[in-house]
């Protein structure tokens, strides 16, 4: 066991996302977070191309996509391409800051005996993306695969998988409460940022404080954590920051509380259908266009994935009272067509059985929703609505028909690369299509951003005391040089010692 305390940086600096930060201090050793580098990833593969279930392990090693170390990687996988796989597990812990996939979407390789520290919230999010999701990215749950058993019929060896499933050690802490990873005292600390449940941290180790931003912002329903964040930080002298820098280069940002705004203007304009498209899990935003939709006296129509999680929320003591249920009586839940496209033919012909077979097992519980809804209705009372589509469930549109002076406002983020352009305008042609507008122009934008501009990264960096800084997550480390003197430039897959 090495006796020097360092941090080795394997994704997440000069780069946005892909944060794995390994910590090593008295022999512990623990990840922070153990995110995808997504614009690394894509570079070499795709939705087409993807690395090759037998040599997964191999083949993201090949392009430098995860770090190629001992101890860490699900045995099934390793010990299938070759890469031991007997060794003992050599990872004490990974403190993940949020459920977003370059946070954690590389949990799904690690070994399941290595616990994920997480935030309640994270964990639900972590659930739903497992439990609704057809990939199968396995953050809670852990399915063995290459194995064979012998089928007690035939006496034959056969293929296993999907059989052997272990939950994966989750362990929750509590918002602010300080615990122990081995040597090192972990401090928790909420962050506001575009997902519930966010947490920065500062880590006691026996050479120093490390303070870690995580995605952090000041303009959600969520300032005051960040503040009190900074605050923390500040009593603490930490010696190294890990700051984020997303938006350095940016001077501005409106706030959640205008978005929730102005899709009360829009609601208030419209006399028909008002179409929405905001991101699945910013559950703030949801809340945004609840809030509008219930003022207006309209409802809101949310997809069962929506449904599923704010289902999942009403198990948290800490939230429960923050978002609303999924069966509230502002809320309905929207009902697909799907396969087979049973809903709504002949309940005499095809019978319910019939019409659950259209569905996963998870979507089969809304069904019985009194609140669930769908086209038929969603056609008839446009009026009366407020309905979140997302890009990929335009297709409804195709059955819902909305009617002139119907209005769609579109908050997610604006397209900031050639595959995103090409797939805006692909929504556009949808919009002009259904006459929601005449042409590109005319779209209402309102969206912020889950990240600080310049302004408040500078208010972080300035207010938190560290000694030294090390910017992460960005591509524009030259900001956070003008606004700390002690900024320490770092290499992918290099350490840094802390003395
Ligand atoms: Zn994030």
């Amino acid at each position: 066991m090495s006796s020097t305390s360092k941090i080795t940086f394997y994704g997440g600096i000069h780069e946005i996302g892909g944060n794995k930060f390994l910590v090593e201090d008295k022999g512990t050793r623990l990840f922070l977070d153990f995110g995808n580098q997504m614009g690394k990833e894509k570079q070499y593969f795709s939705e087409y191309m993807k690395p090759r279930t037998f040599n997964e392990l191999g083949d993201m090693f090949e392009f430098g996509l995860l770090p190629k170390l001992d101890g860490l990687y699900r045995r099934d996988y390793s010990q299938h391409m070759g890469f031991d796989g007997k060794e003992d597990t050599a990872f004490n812990a990974v403190l993940l800051t949020h459920a977003h996939v370059d946070h954690a979407a590389y949990i799904h390789y690690l070994r399941p005996d290595i616990p994920i520290y997480c935030t309640q919230a994270s964990k639900l999010i972590m659930q739903a993306l497992q439990e609704t999701s057809a990939g199968g990215d396995e953050y809670i749950m852990f399915k063995e695969n290459f194995q064979l058993h012998r089928d007690k019929k035939t006496g034959e060896l056969v293929r296993t998988r999907d059989v052997l499933k272990t939950p994966r050690q989750i362990t929750v802490f509590e918002p602010t409460k300080r615990f122990m990873i081995d040597s090192i005292e972990v401090e928790p600390l909420p962050v506001d940022h575009s997902i519930p449940g966010v947490s920065g941290f500062i880590l006691h180790t026996s050479k120093g404080s490390i303070a870690y931003t995580a995605d952090i912002r000041f303009h959600g329903r969520r300032k005051a954590d960040s503040e009190k964040f900074v605050e923390k930080c500040a009593q603490a002298n930490p010696d190294i920051l890990l700051c984020e820098g997303t938006r350095v280069h940016e001077t501005f940002s409106s706030t959640e509380y205008e978005v929730e705004n102005d899709a009360k203007t829009v609601i208030d304009r419209t006399e028909k259908l008002v179409v929405c498209s905001y991101p699945t899990r910013d559950l703030d935003r949801l809340l945004s266009f609840y809030n509008a939709a219930k003022e207006a006296g309209r409802e809101l129509v949310i997809d069962m994935k929506q449904a599923y999680l704010l289902k999942l929320f009403q198990t948290s003591e800490l939230w429960r009272n923050i978002y609303p249920k999924p069966d509230d009586k502002h809320i309905r839940v929207y009902i697909p067509r799907k396969k087979w496209g049973m809903l709504g033919r002949d309940p005499a012909i095809w019978n319910e059985d019939l019409l659950k077979g259209d569905y996963y097992s998870w979507e089969r519980e809304f069904l019985d929703y009194n609140n669930r809804t769908d086209y038929r209705y969603v056609s008839a009372h446009q009026k009366e609505l407020v309905f979140s589509c997302n890009d990929f469930q335009l297709k409804e549109l195709i059955d819902v028909r909305p009617e002139q002076g119907s209005q769609y406002i579109r908050s997610t983020t604006e397209p900031f690369d050639d595959e995103m352009e090409l797939s805006e305008e692909r929504v556009i042609n949808w919009l002009v299509h259904f006459g929601l507008i005449q042409k590109k122009k005319q779209l209402t934008r309102s969206h912020v951003s889950g990240h600080g501009d310049g302004t408040q990264i500078k208010h972080v960096v300035e207010n938190t005391n560290a000694k030294q800084l090390i910017p992460i997550h960005t591509e524009k480390e030259r900001f956070h040089k003008k606004w700390h003197s002690n900024v320490k430039t770092v290499r992918l897959n290099k350490s840094l010692e802390l003395r």
